[in-house]
């Protein structure tokens, strides 16, 4: 008998701590050899228990350990997990410094590990099989006898193909009468499993585009170069607004299906781009799912499983869908790739567009990843210039529509002419022309609620939040305050807690008061809010955004939700209430995200046939975010940006990590920064930094303490160093996060 060495299977085990964050090796036993793949999820002993893990290596060579056990069994002979996936996986562990087990759950759909992978939902429906003339024939002849099963029938005739769940009629007309229903054999009772559908995308009334503009045929032609190539490559799609990068996405994307390869699709929000994913499904129908958060664990599981099996081919969503499971993935497109919400808040801490890299990477096929702005990133745009990426520039509107024309508005020099109003003289004159001929306007202001804070006339005494130090957010109808921070509720004052007096008024403005303001200047306009107050229930967004496309309403007032990515064309006006909100903010990127909001946000007018007008109102009119952004000039902004991070040290010169220590107690917490920060400090290089230890901008929450370090550093050291910090022992009742690449430096 040949003696055949044994196999050995490394695993990790579903714990997620960080103590056994490894691989361990099992025995394979001889029954199991000719089943075990990689991927696979298993049982296996650990300490006294069975756990669940997961195979990632399989090797003959004995890893030489004393009282080695065996694999208990495999869960399922479908391997949970490609090569690649692991591959990718531990890629984020070394990059995010997460354990590896959660950076493998993002490849699965949430919920379903643990569980098998049979959640699909076997369900009864209800088919009319007669013709639906006859039905109504022989519906009329029940109405009078059997009222409930007249109501049956016509409620199977106003059904999509004539067919209803079981149970919805059931509990509508009852069993008995569903029952004589199919005893007559006008209806069939069918079993099926259902594809849960979400929610349909905006319905979009878009003429098929004949021609595409030369810039578009360049970026195609781009594209397709980079799909023929066995290489990886990176295209910047940098088209101003209402250039047709989704007709170039949607082109890309058939050119990659064509040559056999599988795309996804990132948009920043799903729920704020409802008519980008109908234009999607408009173009590709059932080839495409939808993967995002708001979809139910079944409707989620349905597309994640349609992709998986090869039904869908193209996977679009939101930061996730990047780990959608597709076979031959050859193409990822990232939408508004500067925006702050690829960037994932919660361990693993990843980058989208660095994952979407390391998939094509790893993914054998290949090829391309487009990432698409209008205002791209100054990383991206950085690399674009150095050679890294691919850069093509659509710098016109399609059909030659211009960009509209704006004027910035000195709101100082307002209030000295005597005009106390949050409008500018220039933007009512503006918005009465728009409601005289019966256009749309867009006023937008980042800030919701009905003020800020409020504030008392007498003492000075502004209301904060006991448990986070931030101001309160003053609500109107019905009156109370919230903390934006940590949800803290607050019935209102009579009178000042400090000094008694009755003077607490408002101050400053949010997306309520606004609204309260037109509807005084103009009795009869009709107006839509959109902002996180009013989009609180399912579909809300879709609902407004729907009724503002169809006419409805001709003012829209919102909050960043409604700068970006929309199409109106009936909007002609774009008021920017105070362009400032985002400029005095305690962020190195706050000039960027200006510039990039108000390009956004003006970027939402004159896209019909009627050229559109944009009335910025500010207090910094200096300001160059705010004069380039008036100008639409992006490379002077980014070359005065650029050379502004060089000087300080900013990325994409350096790269950043943050440390974020937070407690109960400061002390403790101050503590522990200081101990990690002298460890840290230990691994610097010359040229490196350590900022802080300091109080984090919200210095509490929730009643924790917060208190954050930054390094600033090259990418292929930066983990070395925190790595010092994370071998560091501290005090148990703190808690420390690592996030390499932070966005957010609240
Ligand atoms: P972007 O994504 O750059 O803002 P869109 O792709 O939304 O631009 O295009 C803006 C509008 O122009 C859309 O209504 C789109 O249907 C239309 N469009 C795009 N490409 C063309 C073209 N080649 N010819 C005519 N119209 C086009
Ligand atoms: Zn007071
Ligand atoms: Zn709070």
């Amino acid at each position: 008998v040949l003696n055949q060495p044994h196999l050995y299977a490394g695993v990790i085990v579903d714990i997620r701590i960080s103590q056994v964050d490894r691989m361990f090796f099992y025995l394979v036993p001889e029954s199991l050899r000719h089943e075990v793949k990689i991927g696979q999820q298993v049982v296996v002993p650990f300490g006294k228990r069975n756990v669940n893990g997961y195979i990632v290596e399989l090797q003959e060579e004995d890893p030489d350990l004393e009282g080695i056990k065996s694999i208990h069994k495999i869960c399922d002979t479908n391997p949970l997990f490609t090569l690649q996936d692991i591959l990718v996986a531990k890629w984020m562990k070394e990059r995010y410094l997460c354990p590896l087990v959660t950076a493998m759950q993002c490849f699965q759909p949430p919920g379903t590990v643990r569980k098998s992978l049979h959640l699909e939902k076997k369900v009864k429906m209800l088919q009319l099989i007669l013709d639906p003339q006859q039905a109504i024939a022989l519906g009329e002849q029940l109405k009078a006898r059997a009222p409930r099963q007249y109501e049956g029938i016509n409620r199977l005739l106003d059904a999509p193909g004539y067919s209803l769940l079981m149970s919805g009629l059931v509990k509508e007309i009852g069993y008995g009468s569903v029952k004589a229903l199919i005893e007559k054999n006008w209806v069939l009772a069918t079993q099926t499993t259902q594809r849960r559908i979400p929610q349909e995308g905006l319905k979009t009334s878009e003429a098929d585009i004949s021609s595409l503009t030369s810039a578009q045929i360049e970026a195609l032609s781009q594209a397709e170069k980079v799909l023929d190539s066995s290489e990886v490559k990176s295209i910047l799609l940098h088209g101003v607004t209402g250039s047709g990068k989704t007709e170039v996405y949607l082109r890309v994307i058939e050119a990659a299906l064509k040559r056999g390869l599988d795309a996804i699709v990132l948009v920043p929000e799903i729920s704020l781009t409802p008519q980008t994913v109908g234009r999607f499904q408009k173009r590709f129908g059932p080839q495409i799912a939808v993967l995002h958060s708001r979809l139910s664990q079944g409707e989620r599981f349905d597309e994640w499983m349609r992709l998986k099996n090869g039904q869908a081919r193209i996977a679009i969503g939101a930061r996730s869908a990047v780990f959608a499971p597709l076979a031959d993935l050859g193409l990822i497109i990232i939408d508004e790739e500067h925006e702050d919400s690829y960037k994932q808040d919660e361990t693993p801490r990843y980058q989208a567009k660095e994952v979407a890299w390391q998939r094509l990477v790893q993914n054998n096929k290949g090829r391309l990843l487009m990432l698409g702005s209008a205002t791209p990133s100054l990383e991206s745009y950085y690399q674009a210039r150095r050679g890294n990426l691919i850069y093509i520039s659509m710098p016109e509107r399609v059909e030659k529509r211009p960009m509209p024309a704006n004027v910035i508005v000195d709101m100082r020099q307002e209030l000295l002419e005597g005009n106390r109003s949050i409008f500018s003289r220039q933007l009512l004159a503006k918005l009465t022309e728009v409601v005289n001929n019966q256009e749309q306007a867009i006023l937008f202001l980042n800030r919701r609620g009905f003020a800020q804070f409020l504030l008392c006339r007498s003492c000075g005494y502004i209301p904060r939040c006991p448990s986070c130090g931030v101001s309160y957010t003053y609500h109107q109808r019905p009156e109370y305050f919230l903390c934006h921070y940590c949800d803290r509720h607050q019935s209102m004052y009579a009178h000042c807690p400090e000094c008694n007096s009755r003077f607490l008024r408002p101050f400053g403005m949010g997306t309520q008061k606004v609204e309260e303001e037109v509807a005084r200047y103009f009795p009869n306009v009709k107006v839509l809010r959109m902002d996180k107050d009013t989009t609180t229930a399912k579909n809300s967004h879709q609902k407004i955004l729907q009724a503002f496309s169809n006419k409805e309403a001709d003012i829209l007032i919102g909050t960043q939700m409604v700068a970006k990515g929309h199409d109106f064309p009936g909007v002609t006006l774009v008021g920017v209430l105070c362009a400032d909100t985002a400029l005095h903010f305690p962020d190195y990127r706050a000039s960027e995200k200006t510039f990039q909001l108000l390009t956004q946000v003006s970027g939402r007018a004159g896209r019909g046939n009627i050229p559109g007008f944009v009335v910025i109102q500010t207090y910094s009119p200096s300001h160059y975010a705010i004069q380039a952004a008036g100008r639409y000039d992006y490379s002077s902004f980014a070359q005065r940006e650029l050379n502004y991070r060089q000087r300080t040290k900013y990325p994409p010169f350096v790269e950043i990590a943050r440390i974020l220590i937070t407690g109960e107690e400061e002390k403790v917490v101050i503590n522990t920064a200081n101990q990690l920060a002298i460890s840290c400090q230990k691994g610097l290089k010359s040229d490196w930094q350590i900022i802080g230890p300091a109080p984090c901008p919200l210095s509490k929450l929730k009643n924790r303490f917060r208190w954050h370090i930054l390094i600033k550093g090259d990418k292929h050291d930066i983990n070395r160093v925190l790595s010092l910090g994370m071998e560091t022992d501290f005090d148990m009742s703190v808690s420390v996060l690592y996030d390499v690449g932070a966005t957010s430096l609240l």
